[in-house]
C-alpha cells in the first residue's frame, strides 16, 4: 500500500474531556511499530462502555482519547516482526488481548491476558502507548482499540483475523457486546439444558446473554428491564417471560422466587448497576444458583448479605464473556455466517462517523440497541 511506513492523516472523533460532545478532528496516525498492525476501520458499534468512560469514568487522566472498541476493518500495513497478518486481511480489534504466552493465557480457566492494557492502565481505561496525535498533543487509545477513527494501530496480540467473506458492518459487534453477553451465559454462568435463567438489562449485552441462555438449552428465560420497549426484542432472542421491576411493589427477587418456586438457576446482570447486581444475586435459588456480573462499573462498591453465599449461591463475573479473544472471535464470526448466532437483529441504527454524538445520545436515551457507524468503505 502507498501509505505503508508513512504517517496517515485521517478523520477521528476525539473526546477531549469528559462530559462534552466528541469533536471531529484530523489526527495523525503513526506507522505500526514492532509487533503492531495499522488497521483501516470500516465499521464500529457504539457500546455502553464508551458512554461509561465519557460520562461516568472517575479518572480524568483518561483524556483526550479516541473512544470505540467494537470495530472491524482491514489491515493497511504491518510493523516489523508481524507474520500472521498481511495488508488486506479482515480483522476485529480486541479490547482484551491474547498473547498466548503469559500464565493467564496458558491457563484454560481464564481469558485475562496479562499483557493487556488493563493490567497496568485500568484506571484510565486506555493504552497510553498511543500512535495518535492531534493538534500537537498525544491522544490516548481507549481500551487499546480506538475504533472511532478511520485508522488505528493495535498490537498484534489484540487483533483477530477473521473470515475473508465476513460482513464487517455486522461482525464488528463481536468485538465487544455480543461476545460478552453470549459468553457470559455459556462460559461464565455455564447455563445448563432445562434450566431457568433471568437476564437483567436488555441492551445488546443482555440480549446476547438471552441468546446464550437459549442456545445452551434453558427452558425458561426471564427478561428484566425497566424499559418495556426492550421486551419485544428480547422475545426475538428467546426470552419467555418479561418483567419490569418498577411495575411491582416488592423486590423483583421476590417476584421471581414466587414464579419459579424459590429462584432462578442462573442470573446475569447486564446493566452495570450495583443495586441490580445485588438483586440478580438475590433472585437465584439457594443451593446452586449462579449469578454473573457482566455490567461494567468501577465507581461504587457492591454489597450483599453473606447468607446469600453461605446458602450455596455463587457470585462471579467475566470480561469479554470469558472468551479467549484471538482464538474465539474468528469462530464466533463463523457461527454468525452459518446461522448459529444472530447479529443483524441487534442493529437498530446506522450512521456515519460524523453523527457519532447522535449515536451516543440514542444509547443514552435507550432508544437503540446497537448503532453501527460506517467509518470507511
Ligand atoms: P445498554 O445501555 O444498551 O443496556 C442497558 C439496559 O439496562 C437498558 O436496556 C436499560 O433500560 C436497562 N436498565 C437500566 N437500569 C435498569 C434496572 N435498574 N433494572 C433493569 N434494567 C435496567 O448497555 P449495553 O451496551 O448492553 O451494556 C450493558 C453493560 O455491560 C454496561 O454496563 C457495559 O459497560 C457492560 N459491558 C461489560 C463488558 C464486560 O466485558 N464485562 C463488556 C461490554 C459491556
Ligand atoms: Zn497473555
Amino acid at each position: 500500500m502507498a501509505t505503508a511506513g508513512k504517517v496517515i492523516k485521517c478523520r477521528a472523533a476525539v473526546a477531549w474531556e469528559p462530559n462534552v460532545p466528541l469533536m471531529m478532528e484530523e489526527i495523525e496516525v503513526a506507522p505500526p511499530q514492532e509487533g503492531e498492525i495499522r488497521i483501516k476501520v470500516v465499521a464500529t458499534g457504539v457500546c455502553h462502555t464508551d458512554l461509561y468512560h465519557l460520562f461516568e469514568g472517575k479518572d480524568k487522566r483518561g483524556f483526550p482519547t479516541v473512544l470505540g472498541h467494537e470495530g472491524a476493518g482491514v489491515v493497511e500495513s504491518v510493523g516489523p516482526g508481524v507474520t500472521d497478518f498481511k495488508p488486506g486481511d479482515k480483522v476485529i480489534p480486541l479490547f482484551l488481548s491474547q498473547c498466548g504466552e503469559c500464565k493467564f493465557c496458558k491457563c484454560p480457566k481464564t481469558n485475562l491476558c496479562d499483557r493487556n492494557w488493563s493490567s497496568k492502565y485500568h484506571d484510565i481505561m486506555s493504552d497510553p502507548t498511543t500512535r495518535f496525535t492531534c493538534r500537537g498533543r498525544p491522544i490516548l487509545q481507549f481500551m487499546g482499540t480506538s475504533t472511532f477513527s478511520e485508522y488505528t494501530v493495535i498490537n498484534q496480540i489484540a487483533v483477530a483475523k477473521i473470515h475473508d467473506d465476513a460482513p464487517l458492518e455486522r461482525v464488528c459487534l463481536l468485538g465487544c457486546g455480543i461476545s460478552t453477553g453470549y459468553g457470559a451465559a455459556l462460559n461464565t454462568a455455564g447455563v445448563t439444558p432445562g434450566s431457568v435463567c433471568a437476564v437483567f438489562g436488555l441492551g445488546a449485552v443482555g440480549l446476547a446473554a438471552v441468546m446464550g441462555c437459549k442456545n445452551a438449552g434453558a427452558s425458561r428465560i426471564f427478561a428484566v428491564d425497566i424499559n418495556e420497549q426492550k421486551f419485544e426484542k428480547a422475545k426475538v432472542f428467546g426470552a419467555t417471560d418479561f418483567l419490569n421491576p418498577k411495575a411491582y411493589n416488592k423486590p423483583i427477587s421476590e417476584v421471581l422466587a414466587e414464579m419459579t418456586n424459590g429462584g432462578v438457576d442462573f442470573s446475569l446482570e447486564c446493566v452495570g448497576n450495583t443495586e441490580v447486581m445485588r438483586s440478580a444475586l438475590e433472585s437465584c435459588v439457594k443451593g446452586w444458583g449462579v449469578s454473573v456480573l457482566v455490567g461494567w462499573t468501577d465507581v461504587k462498591d457492591f454489597s450483599a448479605k453473606p447468607i446469600q453465599l453461605i446458602s450455596g449461591k455463587t457470585w462471579k463475573g467475566s470480561l469479554f464473556g470469558g472468551f479467549k479473544s484471538k482464538d474465539s472471535v474468528p469462530n464466533l464470526v463463523c457461527d454468525y455466517m452459518t446461522g448459529r448466532i444472530k447479529l443483524d437483529e441487534f442493529i437498530t441504527h446506522k450512521m456515519s462517523l460524523e453523527q457519532v454524538n447522535d449515536a451516543i445520545n440514542l444509547m443514552k436515551t435507550g432508544d437503540c440497541i446497537r448503532c453501527i457507524l460506517n467509518i470507511s468503505k
